[in-house]
C-alpha cells in the first residue's frame, strides 16, 4: 500500500476544530490513506505542550516548534533564545523547528522583527541539526538572502512550505537544497504557473502538504481543509508528472523521512 504523508497542518486550529478535534482529524485522515502528518507549530509561547500531547497520543504524527512570521512581533515570542528553542525540540516527536519565515504580504508583524526571528530559528535549526519549516509570502529575494547568510554554505536544510512563489524562487531553493511542498493550491484551476514549476522539481525534492484549515483542494475548495483531502494534491501532482497517485505518495513519503529524519526514527508501522 502505498503512503501518504502531510508534511504540513494544523491540528490545534480553532478554524479545524469544527470537523472534529485532533484525534478525529487522524482518525479520519488514517480512514482515508493518509498514514502521518505534521502539526506545526505558530505559537512557540502557546502551542508546544498541546501539540506534543497531539503527537504523544497519536501513531504517526509529529509536530515542530516556532514562531509564525505574523507573530514575531510579539513579546512573549521574541524572549525566546536559540537556546529556548533548542532545548523546546528535545521531545522525540518534535521533528522541525517553524514555521518561521517572511510574510511581506501581510506584514502583520514587521520586517525587521520577522528577519530577526527567521535568522533565530535558522541558527536554532543548525544547532539541533532539524529543519526548517519556512513560510515565505512576497518576500523570496529576502528569504534566499537570509537563508544564504545564515544557512552555513548548505549545512542548513529545509522545506519552503505551502509553495507558492515563482519558477526563479524554486530554482534558487533547489539550488540550496531546499525542498518544495505543494499544497491545495497547485489543484486550482488558475495555477497552471505553479503546475508547470512542479514539473521542473526534481522528484526527490517533491513534498505535499494541505496546511489544513487553510486552502482546501479542489474540488473541496469551499470547506474547511483537513489532512485527509491531502490525496487530491497527489493526484494533482500524478496528473502533472504522468505518475500515480500511490507512486507520488512513496515518492513524497520517501522525501518527507530523508528530511524530517526524526519522524523515520519514530515511524510505526
Ligand atoms: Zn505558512
Ligand atoms: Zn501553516
Amino acid at each position: 500500500m502505498a503512503l501518504f504523508i502531510d508534511s504540513h497542518c494544523h491540528l490545534n486550529s480553532p478554524k479545524i476544530a469544527p470537523l472534529g478535534d485532533a484525534d478525529a482529524l487522524v482518525a479520519r485522515a488514517n480512514g482515508a490513506g493518509v498514514s502521518g502528518m505534521v502539526t506545526i507549530c505558530c505559537r512557540m509561547a502557546e502551542e508546544p505542550p498541546v501539540l506534543k500531547q497531539i503527537a504523544d497520543k497519536n501513531k504517526n504524527v509529529w509536530c515542530t516548534i516556532g514562531t509564525h512570521p505574523h507573530d514575531a512581533s510579539k513579546e512573549s515570542e521574541k524572549a525566546f533564545s536559540v537556546a529556548d528553542i533548542v532545548a523546546l525540540t528535545a521531545h522525540p516527536k518534535v521533528v522541525g523547528i517553524g514555521e518561521s519565515g517572511l510574510d511581506f504580504f501581510y506584514n502583520f508583524s514587521t520586517p525587521d522583527d520577522q528577519a530577526a526571528s527567521f535568522r533565530k530559528h535558522i541558527h536554532a535549526c543548525l544547532e539541533a541539526d532539524l529543519p526548517i519549516v519556512v513560510h515565505a509570502r512576497d518576500a523570496d529575494a529576502d528569504i534566499i538572502k537570509i537563508i544564504r547568510e545564515e544557512g552555513q554554505g548548505g549545512k542548513l536544510r529545509g522545506v519552503m512550505h505551502c509553495f507558492s512563489s515563482g519558477a526563479q524562487m524554486a530554482a534558487e531553493a533547489l539550488d540550496l537544497g531546499f525542498y518544495i511542498s505543494f499544497s491545495g493550491i497547485v489543484t486550482f484551476k488558475n495555477a497552471d504557473a505553479l503546475r508547470d514549476i512542479a514539473k521542473t522539481v526534481p522528484l526527490d525534492k517533491i513534498l505535499i502538504e494541505t496546511d489544513a484549515p487553510y486552502l482546501a483542494p479542489e474540488p473541496h475548495r469551499k470547506n474547511i481543509n483537513e489532512p485527509a483531502l491531502v490525496l487530491h494534491t497527489a493526484n494533482c501532482l500524478a496528473d502533472v508528472l504522468g505518475k500515480t497517485r500511490d507512486e507520488i505518495g512513496d515518492i513524497t513519503a520517501s522525501n518527507f523521512f530523508n528530511l524530517f529524519t526524526k519522524a523515520r526514527d519514530t515511524w510505526e508501522q
